[in-house]
């Protein structure tokens, strides 16, 4: 009798406590978006209202604002679904989406998918942004497009906490404005809202993609519209009169690409937000994105056999691959017509537009083969402070003395559109050499490192390489030799 008042008690305490367990938007009534401090308070009482929950606090924006980092669990050895939200401050709701999905497993109410994974979330990466309500971070950094500079501490701490817990499947979130000038002038625009993309990088293994679009995507899609929200998988550019669509980019310095290179199904997830309003439609915005991050939770846990086959498949794969496709644009090889439900600028109305212009294949522009490893100035500070911040391992030079070292010079340059960007590249020729100065050099082993990310990032050829950087264009001498040596 005593154990069943008890047991009453506490379902009452606990039910009384968990329906004042809401989300800061909520209790605002979703009149303004949730301040840091809010955040920081939200976080602290899941964590105190259940044990699963652990929150990391070590990781600090450049303005010196905590990041928190929650790492979800009832089983250490379950393979580990990783979603980060926010690296552009001025895009909320996905932050507001997540704390939802926090406030649901600190209700237990997801448990029965934390049987089969653990969770690494990571709901505001860009707190100075989130704070004065910009796109930037504390630097004024556009944080996804640092994954290959890797120069921002919030990028970094998205990329120590991969390598800590390598997680079988990514999502990055953020939100997009459908309604630009160019498009109502179209006549007709995007008002879907929620879009995802899968991973469109060449090097990818197809079997990851074609699984990302052709199982996961139709999933999302259904668990969205199911709950009443629009859904398109996501493209940009256009609108098809002034330019081509495309499946988003295949570049590697977003957070997307940047961890599906290591194997990860990676996806991304875009919202829909009014431009300049942050509080706009705010509950359709965040709850359309709970919902969306929750059912990738779900696709997770109910595929997540073929899943770790996939991560497993697709990072051995890409510890072999033989050549790299350093250059990509995307096409529309078969002259398919595709078709869009867009909002009318005229009507407001649902209207069907049919169009060649989404250029869907992938197509390879340049390869190289893929070299043993490089070999790097050993007293180049930045090139130290690059390879412990994208995870590289170096080893002395001496590593590499039994084979073939190629100097790569550069005599001319051209220009090349890739992804609608005019983009000037060396003309690369090798020429072997002998090192007579071993010492000024530290060897990265690509067999030690994770291939395809390095030779995209140190190739001078690459559209995706440090050396298209203007922090990195010292890397080629004056003389037309490139500071990094390739072996083979
Ligand atoms: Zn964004």
């Amino acid at each position: 009798m005593k154990n069943k008042i008890l047991f009453c008690f506490l379902m009452l305490s606990f039910t009384a406590f968990s329906q004042g367990f809401i989300t800061p938007s909520e209790k605002n009534n979703f009149s303004k978006v949730t301040s840091y401090n809010e955040l920081m308070e939200f976080i602290g009482q899941a964590v105190s209202l259940n044990p699963a929950i652990k929150a990391d606090y070590s990781g600090r924006s450049v303005q010196g604002r905590v990041i928190p980092v929650l790492f979800v669990s009832h089983n250490p050895d379950n393979p580990v679904v990783y979603l980060f939200a926010q690296q552009h401050g001025n895009e909320t709701a996905g932050k507001e989406g997540m704390l939802f999905l926090i406030k649901e497993l600190a209700e237990g109410k997801l448990d029965n998918y934390l049987q089969k994974i653990s969770l690494l979330l990571i709901p505001s990466v860009n707190p100075d942004g989130n704070e004065v309500n910009r796109r930037r971070n504390g630097n004024g950094a556009d944080l996804n497009r640092d994954h290959i500079k890797m120069f921002q501490p919030e990028v970094q701490l998205i990329h120590e906490n991969y390598r800590k817990y390598k997680p079988v499947l990514c999502v990055d979130i953020h939100e997009y404005v459908g309604s630009t000038e160019e498009w109502i002038k179209f006549g007709a625009y995007k008002t879907y809202n929620i879009q995802t993309g899968v991973l469109t990088n060449y090097d990818i293994p197809e079997k990851v993609k074609s699984f990302s679009k052709g199982k996961a995507i139709p999933f999302i899609k259904e668990k969205v519209t199911g709950a009443g929200y629009t859904f398109n998988e996501y493209t940009v550019g256009g609108p098809p009169n002034l330019a081509r669509l495309r499946y988003s980019t295949t570049d590697i310095n977003d957070g997307r690409t940047s961890t599906g290179l290591l194997g990860s199904l990676s996806f991304i997830i875009e919202g829909k937000r009014e431009d300049g309003d942050s509080v706009a439609n705010l509950k359709v915005r965040a709850l359309s994105q709970f919902t969306a991050a929750k059912a990738f939770i779900e696709f997770a846990a109910e595929n997540i056999d073929e899943i770790i086959k996939l991560y497993k498949y697709s990072s051995e794969g890409l510890s072999i691959i033989d050549s790299v496709s350093i250059q990509q644009d995307h096409f529309n090889l078969t002259g398919k017509t595709s078709e869009f439900i867009l909002t009318s600028s005229a009507t407001g109305k649902d209207t069907l537009i049919k169009t060649d212009a989404l250029h869907e294949n992938v197509v390879p522009l340049k390869k190289v083969k893929t070299p043993a490893g490089y070999l790097i100035p050993a007293s180049d500070p930045l090139l130290k402070e690059w390879c412990e911040n994208y995870g590289v391992v170096t080893s002395p030079a001496s590593d590499a003395m039994k084979k073939a070292v190629y100097e790569m010079r550069a005599e001319e340059y051209y220009t090349r559109n890739l992804e609608e960007y005019d983009m000037v590249f060396p003309e690369v020729k090798y020429q072997k050499m002998v090192l007579s100065n071993p010492d000024e050099y530290r060897y990265i082993d690509l067999s030690k490192n994770s291939k395809l990310r390095v030779v995209l990032a140190l190739e001078p050829e690459s559209m995706y390489g440090l050396f298209i950087y203007e922090e990195f264009k010292y890397l080629m001498n004056k003389d037309g030799r490139y500071a990094i040596l390739r072996v083979e």
